[in-house]
């Protein structure tokens, strides 16, 4: 047998991991020599009779732990882009052992005491900037983590966070399972009028391969509101689509939200917390659960509104079919006809401009080039983790070597929904480590042959992912812990929004957008009059969005002992305290398939997109003021806050950069809020 491929560094270019050679029976070895070493590694820092230095505690923390990183981005990312049952398996497996593993260091007594210590005295330590951050996160994290706490209450904190990593595991899988079982089977051609003829081959291609032959089959997307429900002409089909949605995975992630809530808010209260949501906003820009009320508290009234006033229009167009109230599953179906009989805009009619090898290199590579200098070159010699993934290396304006990118863009059966960044190396001045990083997306694939023709909001997705991707790419810190996207939740998504600008960037937008068979350019007045459709699908969009962040706040506001006895009622009685009961828009995501807060790193972050558009439509208009070149901008923007990680405070960062504390105004008008 050959050797265990993540028992050394990558040999190859940017230690991009070897993925040619790793195979499954891999991980669970790597993982276990990963966790061993690590502890060994500790056990060395502790041992060491010396007193604690910055050298000998910290740094040695920062270098510890090398092979576990490895196999754990690598599997993670198979785990979401191309699972297997093996690799479920094995993620169910490894989940709570990881957990055990990250509770033995935090609550690893003399490791923390050594960190204390150093903390206590850093005022006397003439520490440059970026090694006091780095003890300061370090020593929040452990004390967040209840390093303070005595052996009782350690002792009941490993088990939940071990029940909590399982839990996890188990409504990931549970969402993925009930997603495919859903997926509606169609026996008739008929039945998908409204869809075009792609998307018709398409399901049709789908019914052979999920063994349904001679039917079409639609496959489930993550989030509630199907993005077939905009043409189905069929209203019975409509229903049938969301109501298989809306129900996924109800009685098995029903009780698995409720224990984990439970979990999660007897942890904040070990912890020291009123809430689970106290706990975690603590740490954060967002800082209070008051402050967080408070910007949705603000956001509800008007957004409803809106709503509502779309709702009226709806209701005027669905009148001439016959349909007297406009339900969930009627929504997007009129708001397309409005669009389409009040902005002359038809979203099919725009795909074709939109192919996406144009949108990627003339788009989102060439306004990349256009803010910061990067030039990308394809490396089709470095093998990826799929077959459809792709490798770009990324030069820097003078030429220099700055990392790899990787792009994976389409759906597969095997990928988990949504798009995501993550990184497979972390930049690292102390490790000696360039930044490679990835973006994964779910975008059809057409047959064999046809052009990949994107949607408008699939070309936004494109830009806002590869917007993470920048800020990991452009990271120029000394310290891992610290690097890229290492930033506080509510203020990761800051970055990648700003990016969504370049797409109707005029300059940007002329350059990629052409159609794929004619060259030309979109037709003139085509963008203003999609982005006036756009303002007027911001009552749903927020409401939509809103309702998920409540539900999010709901479940993670809850006191210790507070019994929740059905997830569902829960849900709707929280929808109505909050204002957001609003019956023909459901949730973005409903609970028993809300994998950000119960499966992903969300919980009680989800309100975190709309925390981070308050400084994202701040940047956005100051990136277009005070007669700055965008080249300019671009320095100061990737200066001052994309490479800074966090090495400093991100407000800070943002202060550097606008020159101010942020405002609402700008999203208060970007989505019609006032
Ligand atoms: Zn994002």
């Amino acid at each position: 047998m050959t050797e265990n491929p993540f028992f050394r560094p990558s040999t190859l270019a940017y230690e991009l991991p070897p993925f040619a050679e790793i195979r499954p029976e891999h991980y669970l070895p790597a993982f276990e020599r990963g966790m061993t070493e690590q502890l060994a590694e500790i056990a060395a820092i502790t041992a060491d009779p010396q007193p604690p230095t910055v050298e000998n505690t910290l740094v040695a923390l920062e270098r510890s732990g090398r092979l576990l990183h490895r196999v754990k981005v690598v599997f993670e990312n198979h785990s979401a882009a191309d699972t297997t049952p093996e690799v479920d398996r094995i993620d169910a497996e490894i989940s709570p052992r990881l957990a055990a593993h990250r509770d033995a260091i935090h609550l690893d007594g003399a490791l923390f005491a050594r960190i204390e210590e150093l903390h206590a005295h850093r005022a006397e330590l003439d520490l440059d900037p970026q090694t006091l951050r780095l003890l300061e996160r370090r020593h929040t994290a452990f004390v967040r983590a209840g390093a303070r706490l005595g052996a009782e209450r350690q002792a009941r904190l490993r088990a939940i966070n071990t029940e909590l990593a399982a839990a996890a595991s188990e409504f990931r899988q549970n969402v993925s399972a009930d997603s495919q079982a859903r997926a509606l089977v169609l026996d008739s051609a008929e039945q998908l009028a409204g869809l075009s003829a792609d998307e018709i081959a398409a399901a049709a291609e789908n019914g052979r391969a999920l063994g349904h032959p001679g039917a079409y089959v639609l496959s489930l997307k993550n989030f509630s509101n199907q993005t077939e429900l905009a043409s189905l002409t069929d209203r019975s089909v409509r229903e049938r689509l969301l109501a298989a949605s809306l129900d996924r995975a109800a009685d098995t992630n029903g009780p698995l939200a409720i224990r984990m809530a439970a979990l999660r808010a007897e942890r904040a209260r070990l912890l020291g917390h009123d809430t689970h949501a106290a706990h975690v906003v603590a740490d954060e820009t967002a800082g209070t659960v008051e402050a967080v009320d408070a910007l949705l508290a603000r956001l509800v009234p008007p957004a409803v509104a809106n709503a509502r006033r779309e709702a009226e229009r709806l209701a005027e167009v669905a009148a001439a079919d016959g349909v007297e109230e406009i339900a969930a599953h009627d929504w997007a179906y009129y708001s397309e006809q409005v669009r389409q009989a009040s902005y002359q805009v038809d979203a099919a009619a725009l795909r074709p401009y939109f192919e996406l090898e144009r949108v990627l290199r003339d788009g989102v590579f060439f306004a990349a080039n256009l803010a910061y200098g990067v030039t990308f070159t394809e490396r089709p010699d470095l093998v990826g983790y799929h077959p459809d993934t792709r490798v770009f290396e990324v030069f820097d304006a003078d030429g220099s070597a700055l990392g790899l990118f990787l792009g994976d863009f389409h759906a597969r059966a095997s990928k988990r929904g949504g798009a995501w960044m993550d990184e497979l190396v972390t930049q690292s001045a102390l490790l000696g480590q360039r930044p490679v990083v990835y973006n994964n997306l779910n975008i059809a694939k057409p047959a064999p042959g046809e052009p990949v023709l994107l949607s408008w909001d699939e070309v936004r997705t494109l830009f806002h992912e590869f917007g993470h991707a920048l800020h990991g790419l452009f990271s120029d810190v000394r310290y891992p812990y610290v690097a890229g996207t290492a930033v506080p939740r509510d203020f990761v998504e800051f970055p990648s929004q700003v990016n969504e600008m370049w797409m109707v960037w005029p300059e940007v937008l002329a350059n990629y957008a052409r159609h794929h068979e004619t060259g030309e350019p979109l037709p003139a007045g085509l963008v203003e009059r999609m982005e006036a459709a756009e303002s007027f699908g911001q009552g749903f969009r927020t409401v939509e969005y809103l309702a998920a962040a409540l539900l999010d706040w709901a479940w993670h506001t809850l006191p210790e002992g507070q019994e929740v006895a059905d997830a569902r009622e829960f849900e709707a009685a929280a929808l109505a305290k909050a204002g957001l009961a609003v019956a023909a828009i459901p949730p973005r995501y409903r609970t028993t398939y809300f994998g950000h807060i119960f499966a992903g790193g969300y919980s009680a972050g989800y309100y975190a997109y709309i925390w981070s558009e308050v400084l994202d439509a701040d940047t956005v208009e100051w990136f277009k003021g005070d007669g700055r070149g965008v080249r300019e901008s671009g320095e100061v923007f990737r200066r001052e806050l994309l490479a800074r990680g966090d090495s400093r405070e991100a407000l800070d960062s943002f202060r550097a950069v606008v020159g101010r504390d942020p405002e609402t105004g700008p999203l208060l008008a970007r989505r019609g809020l006032v």
